[in-house]
């Protein structure tokens, strides 16, 4: 594996967390990188450092003024976990430094809980995230199911035994390194791999077929109607309460049900978004109303940037001109 650890020296990608050994730094970073593009997630990082540049700020900060942060970035109970992790940290005076009590934090797994305490602790646990499943299949020539817990505990023991006596933290970082640019999912670029000459699926013609994930959930198609409800300048939007769980605090546009005494007129078209097996076609209507209730409240486009806006409503208000 040394072959790995030295290509993974010359060639990595230069993102700002790897300039890093600070464990809140490290932790920020792979909070947002679960589910988003490297390239994606370096705004937000960039952005969301420089406003909370200690676990200290972030401990201190309102919850609506983190989640405005990570409006777009989605799965927003990362961004609430983070902010509750962070006032645990703080009080107890700084970074647990063992493994299982970083994995006690809430918001973090066994994989964020290995990335930092190799990264920044140099403890020998291995972050085994999907590029890294990946990775180890294809090495084995393996096609159990990686869906399966025995598989992903299985394959975290592979990869522990090749880390060997090379710096945990380095070597995590090749490996998803080498999932996320080498050994990619649909096109392996073997030929630049370092690894090659020991991957057994390069050898048996197999490396496309791998990983093996069994399909559990079927996707489901829903449609739906957002109304969108203008006046002098202004758009007027709903705040989730705590019975929309995920996206709780967050602005969105009313549906119908949420405003039924609303005239319904001209739709202006509709716009796609994914939630894991939910595919939602949304149909943004405008519409009328004379009053308005609770959590409702009107805003001007100026006004969008300064609170957590979900990212329905965003598609929707870029779809109708307002963002
Ligand atoms: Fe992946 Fe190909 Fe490298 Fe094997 S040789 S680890 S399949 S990129």
């Amino acid at each position: 594996m040394k072959a790995l650890v030295d290509w993974y020296r010359r060639s990595h990608r230069d993102l700002p967390w790897r300039r890093s050994a600070d464990p809140y730094q490290i932790w920020v970073s792979e909070i947002m990188l679960q589910q988003t593009r490297a390239q994606a997630v370096i705004p937000y990082y960039q952005r969301f450092l420089d406003r909370f540049p200690t676990v200290e700020a972030l401990a201190a900060a309102a919850e609506e003024e983190v989640l405005a942060l990570w409006a777009g970035l989605g799965y927003y109970s990362r961004a609430r976990n983070l902010r509750r992790a962070a006032g645990q940290v703080a009080a107890r005076g700084g970074f647990p430094r063992e493994h299982a009590a970083i994995r006690d934090l809430p918001g973090i797994g066994d994989y964020t809980a290995a990335a930092i305490a190799s990264i920044a602790f140099g403890l020998p646990h291995a972050a085994v995230d999907g590029n890294v499943l990946r990775v180890v299949a294809r090495m084995e020539n393996d096609f159990a199911d990686i869906g399966a817990p025995l598989t992903r505990q299985r394959f975290r023991g592979i990869a522990e035994g090749w880390m060997g006596r090379l710096h945990p933290g380095i070597f995590n970082q090749a490996l998803m390194e080498l999932g996320a640019t080498v050994c990619l999912p649909a096109n392996p670029q073997c030929s630049e791999c370092p690894l090659a000459r020991q991957c057994r699926a390069f050898q048996a013609g197999t490396a496309a077929q791998l990983p093996v994930k069994l399909r559990r959930t079927e996707p489901v198609a829903i449609a739906a109607e957002l109304l969108l409800v203008r006046r002098g300048g202004r758009v007027l939007l709903r705040r989730q309460d705590a019975g929309a769980r995920r996206m709780a605090g967050f602005w969105e546009l009313p549906s119908p049900e949420e405003l039924p005494a609303a005239r319904g007129g001209k739709i202006w078209g509709s716009f796609r978004h994914t939630i894991t097996h939910h595919h939602y076609t949304f149909t943004v209507r405008s519409a009328a109303v004379r009053r308005t209730g609770a959590n409702f409240r009107w805003f001007a486009a100026a006004e969008l940037a300064e609170i957590p806006l979900s990212t329905t409503a965003r598609k929707a208000l870029r779809l109708v001109r307002f963002l």
